[in-house]
């Protein structure tokens, strides 16, 4: 079963507005084994649309189309449907009396260009928007959603649910394993990991998220079993890379080895300015484990809240392996974590060069010290230095106590 997605909107062409939509929608679609071979945005533009179903059409079984089901000029997305398959544009009055009790309920007066909401194209059946106005509708293998997310994300289970079961689709639910990496370059983990690829009813993809690159392999529950045999083969060769799977992120694994391990933690952060620390107390369940973060970005607070030694910061400067060891030793807790780096874009030179970050760890009386020189603006270098020094927590914490 094919499918494709029309995202009607000019503001997701001029720039004026992100699509989302298509993202919830493969997600959801792929679920029921659904395979999407394309999507297309189009302008509210009558023949463009029109165009475009035609095309669609043409090449797959079921179109998800959203944006243009509301009430003002541009929204024409049901009007082209209907002249696209040569039918009328109805009201049924059950449809209209539930759209005038909405606006009764919320105090808006309803007024004439608002029954365009329930028209639909004859025959079209609907799914109720109960976090809006205009129903989604489908026909003929076209489904039409209205943009507003919310209320894409309010019908289109009710819809897709109704679909599967009109067409006895997903007799076997969709598997996928995510094994999560870090640290190491998507093209080396490619090259690593290829061969072992050799399945032919498993989907293979490599994902590149903030927190990690995603080796994703997808298939059906019946070849779960396929799946964890590749899986342990990957472990075999990268494990060293792979933090966790699936839902794990770098700070939920810290928070549970932290747990395990009936520890505490503790931060102290210059370059990286709290970040480290609002990322483990996103983690529910942090105040079991975290006990303090300090922002120490200048020499005094480094000095004054850390005891780091005024010689120290005269000597190897505020950037250094000293330094960072010195911010650890300053905390008082089984685990410390410390950064200090140049984030940039100034301040930067030869020998300390824009990205070059010292993350401290100790663990008890045990100090790592940790150099790394990370590409990218600002926010890249501070973000990376935070993603590094969770992983390379979870790498001691794994191997090392
Ligand atoms: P309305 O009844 O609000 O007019 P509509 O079905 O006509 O709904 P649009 O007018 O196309 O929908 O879009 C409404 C809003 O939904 C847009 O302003 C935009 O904020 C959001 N939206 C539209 N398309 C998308 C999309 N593909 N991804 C994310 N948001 C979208
Ligand atoms: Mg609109």
């Amino acid at each position: 079963m094919k499918a494709a997605i029309i995202l009607v909107g000019t503001e997701l062409l001029n720039g004026a507005m992100v699509d989302t939509n298509s993202i919830y929608i493969a997600n959801q679609l792929n679920k029921y084994g659904i395979e999407i071979e394309f999507k297309l945005t189009v302008r509210d533009i009558r023949e463009e649309i029109y165009k475009t179903i035609d095309y669609c059409k043409k090449n797959v079984d079921l179109i998800i189309m959203s944006g243009g089901l509301g009430p003002t000029i541009d929204d024409i997305t049901k009007e082209v449907i209907a002249d696209y398959l040569g039918k009328k544009l109805i009201v049924e009055e059950k449809e209209l009396d539930i759209l005038k009790k909405k606006f009764d309920n919320v105090g808006i007066p309803f007024k004439g260009i608002n029954v365009k909401e329930v028209e639909k194209p004859e025959g079209a059946i609907s799914f109720t928007n109960d976090v809006g106005m205009a129903p989604a509708i489908y026909i003929d293998g076209i489904a039409a959603f209205p943009g507003v997310p919310k209320e894409l994300y309010n019908m289109f289970p009710k819809f897709i649910k109704w679909y599967a079961e009109e067409r006895k689709l997903l007799t076997d639910e969709i598997y996928i394993k995510d094994l999560i990496t870090f640290g190491m370059a998507e093209s080396l983990i490619d090259e690593a990991v290829r061969d072992l690829f050799d399945e032919k009813d498993i989907y293979y993809e490599f994902l590149v998220k903030d927190y990690g690159i995603l080796i994703r392999m997808q298939s059906t529950e019946s070849n779960k079993n396929k799946v964890e045999k590749i899986t342990k083969k990957i472990y075999n060769k990268i494990g060293e890379f792979i933090f966790g799977e699936d839902n794990d992120r770098l700070e939920t694994k810290v928070v549970d080895l932290v747990k395990k391990l009936g520890m505490n933690i503790s931060v102290a952060e210059s370059c990286t300015g709290g970040i480290l620390a609002s990322t483990l107390i996103g983690v529910p369940g942090v105040s079991d484990i975290f006990k303090e973060g300090i922002v120490s970005y200048s020499n005094e607070a480094k000095v004054k809240r850390l005891g780091v030694k005024k010689e120290t910061l005269d000597k190897y400067g505020a950037v250094s392996k000293e330094t960072a060891q010195e911010m650890v030793l300053g905390l008082d807790s089984d685990i410390a974590l410390s950064t200090t780096g140049i984030a940039g874009p100034g301040g930067g030179s030869t020998d300390k060069p824009v990205g070059l970050v010292y993350i401290g760890i100790r663990i008890k009386d045990k100090i790592y010290i940790e150099k790394r020189v990370f590409k990218g603006d600002r926010s890249k270098v501070r973000k990376k230095a935070v993603s590094q020094a969770l992983f390379s927590l979870i790498k001691i914490l794994n191997e090392d106590v």
